[in-house]
């Protein structure tokens, strides 16, 4: 990190207020989530000093190897935003508060076996390829009530809203339309299956002002708040 980090913070609560402000909405609607994927567990202290609460891992083995040793404040909360293997939900539920990556049938399933036997419930959200690019995951548009309907159906699971990223490098049009489209297709979704999803996930350093003016609930910071990323996952 380059600058000091109440200087990063005190930036960033600007420009997501701000960002709020353009769009009528209360900066209190939009939570942090601090990305600190690849980030040493020594920047999360220094995150959880300056308030953050919300922190985001892509990957079952480094939240692991973070926290096993070195758990999060009980008033601090882990979301994955990555990809989760069947096989690893076993240790993932053992330290994640939200998984925002369902995106397959199978995936909810497992989810569901494994949560009967610990008889607790996991806050979900769907991941969808609004984009449509190839090399994205996340369950197309089109598919997204079904695998509502089946995330509803599961005991254990508590569907609460949907993410997608849009993608990289994109112009600002797209970018709204993108995050715009989610919005719309929450909308739709509360309204065919009567089930509230407050939340919307989405927005990343590079476009999160957007996301804000679309409707992010929760937009997911990484670089913005840690500094360069040598590992790009
Ligand atoms: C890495 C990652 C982020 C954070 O990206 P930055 O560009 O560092 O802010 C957000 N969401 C997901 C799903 C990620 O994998």
């Amino acid at each position: 990190m380059t600058e000091p980090f109440a200087e990063t913070t005190r930036r960033i609560r600007e420009r997501v207020t701000a960002a709020a402000q353009r769009a009528d909405r209360d900066p209190s609607e939009i939570t942090v989530v601090a990305v600190s994927k690849t980030f040493p567990r020594e920047d999360i202290s220094l995150a959880l000093g300056h308030g953050f609460r919300v922190f985001g891992e892509s990957r079952v083995q480094e939240i692991r190897q973070k926290f096993t040793e070195d758990p999060l404040p009980d008033d601090a909360r882990l979301h994955l935003i990555g990809p989760l293997q069947t096989n690893k939900i076993r240790h993932a539920l053992k330290f994640i508060d939200m998984l925002e990556t369902v995106d397959r049938a199978n995936l909810i399933d497992a989810l569901g076996k494994e949560l009967a036997k610990t008889e607790r419930s996991l806050q979900i959200l769907l991941q969808v390829n609004i984009s449509g690019e190839e090399q994205k995951s996340g369950v197309p548009p089109e598919g997204a009530e079904d695998l509502l309907r089946h995330a509803i159906d599961t005991t254990g699971l508590e569907p609460i809203g949907l993410m997608t990223m849009a993608p990289y490098g994109a112009d600002e049009s797209v970018q709204r339309a993108v995050f715009g489209g989610l919005r719309n297709l929450r909308d739709q979704l509360q309204e065919s299956t009567g089930t509230a999803l407050p939340c919307l996930s989405m927005g990343m350093s590079d476009d999160f002002e957007v996301a804000i003016e679309e409707g992010a609930t929760h937009i997911r910071l990484g670089r913005s708040l840690f500094g360069h990323r040598e590992l790009t996952i």
